[in-house]
């Protein structure tokens, strides 16, 4: 049936005697009050119930007892020992006294969303006058040119656990809700409960592709709604004009003022943790200062009249010539250990590439809510945030994080040649899910090259790994070492690339393994 044979309420006076009066996608806010109802409890026999414990006791034997039978507790009729507590306020209770029991429900209102994200839960919700016993037919459709499914078509959603393009909900149906205090505020609306996600594994292949791949990163959906008491045709019903050009389209980007309805794609939480700057001036590994030997014009080592070799001490990494550095082990002679400067340190290097990996994540889409970096608040790459990697990992479990980057950079102070990057999974936990991202993470990283080995299993038990951090896909990159000069020299002036390529890396993950 096309929608466009639906009329608008016409400015004919007609007395409109059944109306939707407004549709929209929410999500649910529920709060814990204390009902109006109570639930009268009759003594059985005599109780004492004088003294705070005596009453406490009481409470107890009153809540055990009505539980067990299912009178409380189960049945929609939630209270508490406190609440039983507080009514008794005699002495003592004889058999066949009662009390009013106040019970404890849930206060529930709606908030209208813009958007949300694919597997979202959310309530379809449609208010209606003069439809108490009829029933709500709803797809959510989409408005621009950009297609999940053919046009005219609804999406495919998750409604009492099917897969369905059609929401259909009888109105007033949640208002039978015991539970709910304020129920007879909902007598008159639709509301379903969808996950906003087609069941079928191949439909939601598609659709995961789509919202990657769509030009603003969304599908743009209007609600098309349909309602009807039975028997009836729903265009009896007439529909409020003011949300859409047709009269019962809602979210209709297509008319003026309105916005469409938003479907993203799911975004994980993510954690980045630039490595080190924790609370005692952890700086990691850094840049060292070197002594090398001084290439003459024959290609040779220079030595001084006495046959010597000339060596150039205590040299920077900005004055290393590039004979040095192309071929450290035959020019390097020594080297001075600890820091010479705050602009060369892993906890600088770390901090740099942390924040252009978030910067890359932005741009990919992934929302700023679930986005999250430690020492983001600091405007020095020198500083530390007083935040232990304990600390770190507690905050990461808080959240119910999703992803775990550790940003790290080697080193190496006995062979200055070592080199190249690696990533460490988890030996304990997770170790599948784990060692997948470790694999992936760097499928785009070619500014150090990539260990053979690598990805490598923690065998060292790092804090990161341990059993505590509940976090599934964690992993660690260790970008190149730093006391490495032709390493150190790439790695410092890289870091908005190496931010790029792991970014990449790590949404292209996300794309395929995250669901
Ligand atoms: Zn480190």
């Amino acid at each position: 049936m096309p929608d466009n044979t639906i009329k608008p309420r016409n400015k004919v006076k007609i007395k409109i005697t059944k109306e939707i009066t407004t549709a929209f996608i929410g999500k649910i806010n529920e709060e814990k009050v204390v009902s109006s109802k109570t639930y009268k409890y009759t003594f059985s026999k005599d109780y004492k119930s004088k003294t705070d414990k005596e009453k406490k006791a009481l409470a107890k034997i009153i809540f055990t007892s009505e539980t067990k039978s299912k009178k409380l507790n189960k049945t929609d009729k939630h209270t508490t020992k406190k609440k039983i507590t507080s009514v008794l306020t005699k002495d003592l209770y004889k058999k066949g006294d009662t009390i009013q029991i106040p019970l404890i429900k849930r206060k529930v209102s709606f908030t209208k969303l813009d958007e949300a994200e694919l597997y979202d839960e959310v309530y379809v919700i449609v208010q209606s006058k003069g439809l108490e016993s009829g029933e709500t037919i709803v797809e959510l459709r989409q408005g621009d040119k950009e297609e999940l499914e053919l046009e005219g078509v609804g999406i495919y959603v998750q409604h009492n656990n099917s897969n369905v393009k059609e929401i259909k909900e009888k109105i007033g149906n949640f208002s039978k809700d015991e539970s709910i205090e304020n129920k007879d505020d909902f007598k008159d609306w639709s509301i379903a409960k969808i996950k906003l996600a087609p069941k079928n594994e191949t439909k939601l292949k598609l659709y995961r592709k789509f919202l990657k791949d769509a030009t603003d990163k969304k599908a743009n959906l209007y609600l098309l709604v349909k309602a009807n008491v039975s028997g009836e045709s729903f265009t009896n019903t007439f529909y409020n004009e003011v949300h859409g050009k047709i009269a019962n389209r809602w979210y209709d980007g297509d008319a003026d003022g309105v916005e469409w309805f938003g479907l993203k794609k799911k975004t994980p939480v993510i954690v980045i943790d630039p490595g080190h700057g924790y609370t005692k001036g952890s700086a990691g590994s850094s840049v060292r200062l070197y002594n090398h030997k001084i290439k003459g014009k024959d290609g040779k080592p220079e030595k001084d009249k006495k046959g010597n070799l000339i060596i150039k001490k205590s040299v920077k990494l900005d004055d290393l010539p590039q004979y040095v550095i192309d071929d450290v082990e035959t020019w390097i002679t020594g080297i001075k250990k600890g820091a010479y400067s705050n602009k060369y340190t892993e906890r600088a290097l770390t901090y740099d590439v942390a924040h252009a990996i978030y910067d890359e994540l932005i741009k990919k889409g992934i929302l700023k809510e679930k986005l999250h970096i430690f020492r983001k608040d600091l405007n020095d790459r020198n500083e530390n945030n007083g935040k232990t990697l304990n600390e770190r990992i507690k905050y990461a479990n808080k959240i119910n994080a999703d992803y775990y980057i550790s940003i790290h950079a080697d080193g190496d102070d006995v062979k200055i040649s070592t080199s190249g990057a690696h990533t460490i999974y988890a030996s304990i936990n997770h170790t599948k899910l784990s060692k997948k991202l470790a694999s992936d993470i760097l499928k785009y990283y070619s500014v150090i090259p990539i260990l053979t080995e690598s990805p490598k299993k923690d065998i060292r038990n790092l804090a990161v790994f341990k059993p505590y951090h509940k976090t599934k896909r964690v992993t660690l990159i260790e970008m190149g070492y730093v006391t490495n000069p032709k390493e150190a020299k790439k790695l410092f002036s890289n870091s908005k690339k190496i931010g790029k390529e792991i970014a990449r890396g790590l949404d292209e993950h996300i794309n395929n393994e995250y669901k």
